[in-house]
């Protein structure tokens, strides 16, 4: 039986005779059902159509994406350590080349995903690699569209998967976002891997919402939240979810900037009267 896989936002769902009903992923005010209508794939038809890419950021951090580019078109990251490598966030992609490929960087040991939005194929990556266990923390567990004894739950305000490889809990765009800290990053000044808790615009600033696609700001309370619990981590970059989405250097002061700029800009009276 196949896994149906949401077109628009890239979840898997468990092997069925026929597609599920709907994407509660997509149901959901965080996202959107295609103005189409709800549509399918399978990893068996995205296997004719569609390849896996790969660009190393910087030394023992490779980005895993998919061309062409598919629903949400995130890219994972792979961060290699001596110990093992964590696999951060997921796409809904992967084929055989894939496999090859990923395990002659050595493999995954331990797969870790920011929120329900990317946990994609998570399922099938996992099997893959030995079953690697999926750290997902516990209060974003009803967003698991595909259960599986490979997924581990976590709760509390961080969890440490590896040495100098930790879980931070970031609740906003979902109650259990997560981030992950990577202390070798940047030559050993240490690297965010943000996900879309904490967003790398354009302009190489950061920002947060709890609904990106429907523009759904945050409060100011909660955007404080995630800036505290970032406070004590050292970092240089940030790496946001997709391929550009890359914040160089400087993240502490960035993100210290950018949060101010964020309260300054849902607080009233607007700064510039426009
Ligand atoms: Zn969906
Ligand atoms: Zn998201």
């Amino acid at each position: 039986m196949p896994a149906f896989i949401c077109t628009t936002c890239g979840t898997q769902y468990p092997p069925s005779e026929a597609p599920p009903a709907g994407c509660p992923i997509c149901q959901d005010e965080r996202q959107y059902v295609n103005v189409l209508g709800q549509s399918w794939t399978t990893l068996a038809a995205m296997r004719r159509t569609h390849f896996a890419t790969f660009r190393q950021h910087e030394s023992n951090l490779v980005g895993i994406g998919t061309m062409p580019a598919f629903a949400i078109a995130q890219r994972a990251l792979l961060v290699r350590t001596p110990q093992g490598n964590i696999l951060w966030d997921c796409i809904s992609f992967i084929d055989d080349a894939t496999i090859e490929i990923v395990r002659g960087m050595g493999g995954i040991a331990g797969i870790a995903i920011s929120h329900p939005h990317y946990y994609s194929a998570m399922i099938e990556w996992s099997h893959a690699f030995g079953s690697a266990p999926i750290h997902l923390h516990t209060r974003d567990r009803k967003w698991v569209m595909r259960p599986d004894p490979v997924v581990q739950f976590w709760d509390g305000p961080s969890k440490q998967l590896l040495p100098g490889v930790t879980l931070l809990h970031c609740p906003g765009h979902f109650a259990g976002a997560q981030v992950l800290h990577w202390a070798a990053g940047a030559g050993g000044k240490g690297a965010l891997l943000s996900g879309d808790i904490v967003q790398v615009g354009w302009d190489r600033k950061v920002s947060f919402m709890r609904s990106y696609p429907d523009l759904i700001p945050l409060d100011r309370a909660t955007v404080e939240h995630i800036a505290s619990v970032l406070e004590p981590w050292p970092f240089e970059p940030i790496y946001g979810a997709w391929w550009d989405r890359v914040l160089p250097a400087d993240g502490k002061a960035v993100l210290a900037y950018s949060v101010r700029r964020y309260i300054d800009a849902i607080t009233a009276p607007p700064r510039d009267g426009g």
